[in-house]
């Protein structure tokens, strides 16, 4: 299921994600040199995992280590390129999924991919992270706005996908099999580092532990962009009510208010502040003409929100969807 090839960078830029040790290669596999510990290659790509090692309760990242060892088989294992305009089955499949509900009715139906505009945009090719990169739109979206991109993600079925689509596109990025809570990078390697709808999957103590990785791993004067969804935002209020009764379930939303993420991110990685991007969804305005006429709806008076929030400034504390950026 392996092979031996594997990128220079890695070699250079990778540490053991679990005591951040110099790794060796060896026989295809990276040693770290102070603990032994092991971490396969899958295709060229390392996989950063530790769930041989310490407990992570991560379900992407189980599927993963089963595909590796031969027990589970990909999704869509293409064993050639995606033509020019062909869109990667997976994304066809699961862009609901990653993208929110508004993207319902595009399943199995894209034309083209959904790639956002990324907020931030640089002329000196510097190195940014985007952790749970998933399919790789954000990684896509980064790379055109002149960042030379790793993405990282514990879901080798998305990184597969992403790989096929960025050489489909020809996009430069790099990719990297992991855990947020475990990164597998170099101290003071990267200038950037972005996540989009990642950061709510976890409990706040992996947050915490997130967010120390990525304090390692930017460089001083580093700046990270984080989306984080706002505890009092109208539809997470909604969203809250509506769980109130409910045991915790695997992948489950957590809330945070802004004023707790600016603490938290303040003290674990340096000076931040909130952004606030959009009412009730997530969806890009590129892509209306996929949505129903509900969620077009829906989409519509959250833009109206957003302008009211640019002249009554209060209306924007109920937004759901927020940044935090923060300075190292
Ligand atoms: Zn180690």
């Amino acid at each position: 299921m392996t092979n031996s090839y594997i990128d220079q960078w890695y070699l250079d830029n990778l540490v053991c994600p679990i005591d951040k040790s110099q790794l060796a290669y060896e026989n295809n596999q990276m040693h770290c040199i102070k603990h032994s510990h092991i971490y396969n290659i899958f295709r060229g790509i390392p996989i950063m995992l530790v769930d041989k090692y310490q407990k992570t309760n991560n379900l992407h990242s189980l599927r993963t280590v089963n595909i590796v060892e031969g027990r589970e088989k990909l999704r869509f294992d293409l064993q050639r390129d995606l033509k020019k305009n062909e869109i990667d089955p997976l994304v066809q499949e699961i862009i609901a999924e990653t993208n929110s509900n508004f993207y319902t009715k595009a399943v199995g139906k894209l034309k083209t991919y959904t790639i956002p505009d990324f907020p931030i945009s640089t002329n000196d090719n510097k190195h940014l992270l985007d952790v749970g990169c998933g399919w790789g739109r954000w990684c896509i979206s980064s790379s055109k706005s002149g960042f030379d991109t790793i993405g990282i993600d514990p879901c080798i079925d998305s990184i597969m996908s992403a790989i096929r689509i960025s050489k489909q596109l020809n996009i430069k990025t790099k990719f990297v099999i992991g855990d947020a809570r475990f990164l597998p990078f170099k101290k003071d390697l990267f200038d950037n580092c972005f996540s989009f709808s990642v950061f709510q999957h976890f409990i706040k103590e992996d947050v915490k532990k997130i967010l120390e990785g990525i304090n390692f791993t930017l460089k001083v004067g580093g700046i990270s962009n984080i989306h984080m969804l706002n505890k009092y935002g109208l539809r997470s209020l909604c969203m809250q009510i509506k769980h109130i009764f409910k045991k915790y379930e695997y992948f489950q939303t957590t809330y945070w208010s802004s004023s707790d993420l600016i603490s938290l991110f303040n003290i674990k990685i340096g000076h931040s502040k909130v952004v606030y991007l959009s009412f009730f969804t997530q969806a890009q305005y590129k892509d209306y003409h996929l949505f129903k006429p509900m969620h077009k709806l829906i989409f519509n008076i959250s833009k109206i929100l957003n302008s009211i929030a640019l002249k009554i400034p209060f209306i924007k504390y109920f937004a759901d969807n927020i940044y935090i950026i923060s300075k190292k």
